[in-house]
């Protein structure tokens, strides 16, 4: 007999809490019920945020920087130590390909803890002495303070691992959090919630409250008098969503939002390492990671090169369970969203494309009919005025377009209105750097994709977001100075 699937609870001060309602989360495998998991409702969130007011008060308020550093290598050693039931709760949400997981999301999370422990542990105070013309001489010294209870709400494609590097810097400021998971995603949140308590993170400064966004968890969070600021990672209509809820008390926001990316090819790169590390940066992950290049612009004499180098690399993709071996790309997150990217597959026919590879839903067999599987897909025909290429798909899908000069190239990349990241993919050193630097986004990179130092800016311009985290750049969001000046 099949055991009975899972519940997924909420966790407000150091413990398990239900909800006021349950609802179920489908595996995009198979669509089989892997969850069923605890919406909080307002009483939850409030009592999840009074928690956090009240760990603040308490000894986590008082705890030196050292100790705090601590507490987060204890973390990410109880991440390492439970790795595999971390790697299993999120293949089980997401359909991922298991090697995927373990390598990418789960030890990224143990990353993000050891890496802002890293961080905060070397930062000293911003500090100057001043010396007036009338001959006074002052110190001016900024003492950081936690900004106080910080909501954290996170999407479902790379569950962990986003949550992590907003929730360590918080942390290591001294902050308390109430996170929202994504509802297709909620349980690698809880397990981490175990785990906090384990490594002796103090009850109350971390919370979970699982649910939807409108009308739910997200909004009731957002809108919360009692939040002092808010960090968000997913779409950019959420994001203007979430940006209203914080208006009318003026308190801070960070936002990591969509992308449209582009990779610029000129005719003298490396082919082979350009072809795979361009089918890499459309195809990982089902598509589905913010950095995704969703638009390649190529110059023209190597246009049918590369058109006929990156579909073998899509068509030697092998769809399938996570646990098969050879399994390189999984499904969709949920049949919602596949009837979205349908619908854009639809569109880009309609708008004139020619489909190179892929455009539909591939025929898996019986067992994995009831999964959010689609095929990775290129289309050539297209140009800047179609919507599928201005519109964020989040799928396994690229336009491949021509160009003729590197002014039009760069043109090309930076006619959207997202801006998060571009790779320039080229053998001359100069124009990869003068290039890249004219790319309107967050993040540019040349003869590479996705690679970064974590002590780095990460965020966007444009609809992409509000912001730089990473490294310092987080702690000056998770703290707020006060500066003292003392006459000598
Ligand atoms: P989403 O915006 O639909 O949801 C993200 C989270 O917000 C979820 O937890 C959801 O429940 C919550 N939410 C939704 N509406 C809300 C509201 N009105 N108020 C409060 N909370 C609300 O995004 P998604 O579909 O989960 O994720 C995919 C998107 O995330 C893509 O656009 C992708 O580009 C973006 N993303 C960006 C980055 C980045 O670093 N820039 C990283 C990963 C994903």
């Amino acid at each position: 007999m099949a055991s009975s699937p899972p519940s997924v609870l909420n966790h407000v001060a150091g413990a398990p809490v239900a909800g006021v309602a349950t609802f179920v989360k489908h595996s995009p495998v198979d669509g089989s019920v892997v969850a069923v998991v605890h919406e909080a409702g307002p009483e939850v969130v409030d009592a999840a945020v009074a928690a956090a007011r009240a760990a603040l008060a308490g000894p986590w308020g008082s705890m030196t920087v050292a100790e705090r550093v601590a507490l987060l290598r204890r973390v990410a050693d109880r991440i390492d130590e439970r790795r595999e039931e971390l790697v299993a709760a999120e293949v089980r949400d997401t359909g991922k390909p298991e090697h995927l997981v373990r390598e990418l999301d789960v030890a990224r999370a143990a990353l993000n803890f050891r890496s802002f422990a890293d961080t905060v542990a070397a930062t000293g105070l911003d500090s100057f002495l001043t010396d007036l013309p009338d001959g006074r001489r002052a110190l001016n010294y900024a003492v950081p303070k936690p900004l106080g209870v910080v909501a954290v709400v996170v999407p479902w494609n790379l569950p962990l691992l986003l949550l992590t590097w907003k929730v360590a810097p918080a942390l290591a400021c001294g902050n308390a959090v109430v996170v929202k998971p994504s509802e297709e995603t909620p349980s690698t949140a809880t397990l981490l919630a175990e785990l906090m308590v384990e490594a002796g993170v103090p009850a109350g400064v971390y919370n979970v409250v699982h649910g939807f966004g409108p009308d739910s968890a997200g909004e009731q969070l957002t809108t919360h008098a009692d939040v002092d600021a808010i960090t968000f990672t997913g779409e950019s209509r959420t994001g203007a969503a979430i940006m209203r809820a914080a208006a009318p008390r003026v308190r801070p926001v960070s936002f990591e939002l969509g992308g449209k990316n582009a990779a610029v090819v000129f005719a003298d790169c490396d082919l082979p390492r350009t072809l795979d590390g361009l089918a890499r940066s459309i195809f990982l992950n089902t598509g589905q990671v913010c950095l995704c290049t969703e638009r390649v612009y190529v110059e023209r004499s190597v246009f049918d090169e590369v058109v006929a180098g990156l579909a073998e690399r899509a068509g030697a993709l092998r769809l399938g369970r996570p646990d098969a071996p050879g399994t390189t790309t999984g499904p969709l997150i949920s049949q919602e969203h596949r009837a979205k990217v349908q619908a854009y597959l639809d569109l880009a026919v309609e708008e004139g494309a020619t489909v190179v590879v892929g455009g539909g839903v591939p025929d898996l067999g019986e067992e994995l009919a009831g999964g959010a599987w689609v095929e990775p897909t290129l289309w050539v025909g297209l140009d800047n005025s179609a919507r599928v290429v201005r519109e964020e798909v989040f799928g396994p899908v690229a336009a491949l377009i021509p160009f003729d000069s590197e002014e039009e190239a760069v043109r090309l990349a930076n006619d959207t209105d997202y801006g998060l990241a571009a790779a320039v993919w080229t053998s001359d050193l100069e124009r990869g750097h003068r290039v890249a630097q004219q790319m309107r986004v967050g993040m540019a990179w040349v003869n590479t994709w996705y690679l970064r130092d974590l002590r780095s800016p990460f965020g966007g311009a444009g609809l992409s977001g509000i912001g730089r985290e990473g490294g310092r750049h987080s702690l000056h969001f998770y703290s707020e100075p006060t500066n003292v000046c003392v006459q000598l």
